[in-house]
């Protein structure tokens, strides 16, 4: 007997994971499938940084650590944020995670009550909504289409608030679209929300090194806001190092405080080796971030020009992050062998299993008009991808 708990029955699996696992299962099986579904860097991490993971094992860093992460750890972060954001903060408003995404899972967790509301502007990135979800709380979205670059207004964010909100969660550079707030847009945003001092400001920043348009803006710069933000950053993007599993979190010391009693009941701290080798990263040269950055820049260049002669496709031109979100709703309804397209997920599904192409229906990200496409691969595989899903999508009639 299924004794599953409603809790988890309820939520839905990662659907970028599942694309991913999907791809490399048709792979195990000879098939040839270029996969633009998961983003994570294609790079190897940085020789110095496993150097330094290397010296961690050897010095015998093998035991339990503080439970939001080595001081010297916090530290180095804490400078990384007064070098690059010139933002000041302690140490103990430092809490580090298995990743950015348990990051926003304890900040959630730990700020909402059953029946609050968290506004999330969408597309969203795909665990959001669940892990909402699990904190109990309600998801108020506010949408923003292609036509106005995916960024909402102050507009919309105020009219989205009420007296039950209780967070939002802003991401810039955003997945799933590449967009970014500007200065001025962000601090409009912060303008309204200076009027709502209930709202926690959960800002994931973890494509901040991901930015084609110069000084990465945080949320957190701007005085009326600055107690009630929540830094949400980590090394998998920035640093290559996705299956390291190193977040943080840069908050309000309540705030670190009750994620650091969270985090003690449930996992305790991140590995210790990846804890080293993250303060490895953010202590030595950061070189190795300028070089991916044109890596990505470039190859972000190719695919939105590739992508924006399919016919059916409307192409977004993103300024940061590594994807594009393309609008694909002109292929609903058509058909191909018996097969109709009638979301986004039917179209991912069809460009995997006839043109060998993994991607990720917008569904997941709340916009069910759109499909994913992450850039982080070599030029070939997105000059050969490009070239499979076009001659893909001109077979559906
Ligand atoms: N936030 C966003 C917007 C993401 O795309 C991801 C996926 N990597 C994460 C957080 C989590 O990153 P990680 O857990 O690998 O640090
Ligand atoms: N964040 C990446 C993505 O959206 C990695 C997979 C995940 O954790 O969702 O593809």
């Amino acid at each position: 007997m299924n004794q599953v708990s409603v809790r988890i029955a309820s939520l839905a699996e990662s659907e970028t994971l599942a694309m991913s696992q999907k791809s490399n299962e048709l792979k195990a099986k000879g098939i040839d499938v270029i996969n633009l579904s998961v983003g994570e860097p294609d790079f190897n991490t940085p020789e110095h940084i496993k150097d330094a993971a290397k010296k961690a094992i050897d010095d015998n860093f093998s035991f339990y650590t503080p439970v939001g992460g080595y001081l010297s750890l916090r530290k180095a972060i804490c400078e990384k944020l007064k070098r690059e954001n010139n933002l000041d903060y302690t140490p103990a408003q430092i809490v580090c995670s298995n990743g950015a995404k348990q990051s926003v899972c304890n900040t959630l967790l730990s700020v909402v009550n059953p029946g609050d509301e968290v506004i999330i502007p969408t597309p969203s990135w795909v665990s959001y909504v669940e892990m909402v979800k699990l904190a109990e709380g309600r998801v108020v979205e506010i949408h923003a289409g292609i036509e106005q670059d995916f960024k909402i207004t102050p507009q919309q964010l105020e009219a989205a608030i009420t007296p039950k909100s209780k967070a939002i969660l802003l991401c810039s550079p955003s997945n799933p679209t590449g967009s970014v707030y500007s200065k001025i847009e962000l601090e409009r945003l912060a303008n309204v929300l200076a009027k709502h001092p209930q709202i926690t400001i959960i800002s994931d920043e973890i494509y901040e090194h991901i930015n084609y348009v110069g000084k990465h803006e945080s949320i957190a710069q701007f005085e009326n806001v600055r107690d009630r933000v929540v830094i949400i950053n980590g090394v998998s993007k920035a640093y290559a190092m996705t299956g390291w599993r190193l977040g943080w979190i840069a908050a309000p010391k309540w705030l670190a405080d009750a994620c650091n009693k969270l985090q003690g009941q449930y996992t305790s701290a991140p590995s210790s080796i990846a804890q080293k080798a993250a303060e490895a990263a953010y202590l030595s040269s950061q070189k190795c971030i300028t070089d991916m950055r044109q890596a990505f820049n470039r190859r972000r260049d190719l695919i939105v020009k590739l992508a924006s002669e399919i016919e059916g496709l409307k192409v977004n031109k993103p300024d940061g992050a590594f994807y594009i979100f393309p609008k694909c709703s002109s292929y609903f309804g058509k058909s191909y062998n018996g097969k109709t397209i009638n979301t986004s997920t039917d179209l991912a599904m069809f460009l995997l299993e006839e043109g060998h192409v993994a991607s990720v229906g917008g569904v997941a990200f709340g916009a069910p008009d759109c499909i994913r496409f992450s850039y982080a691969t070599s030029d070939e595989n997105i000059i050969e991808a490009m070239s499979r899903v076009k001659a893909t999508l001109a077979k559906l009639k």
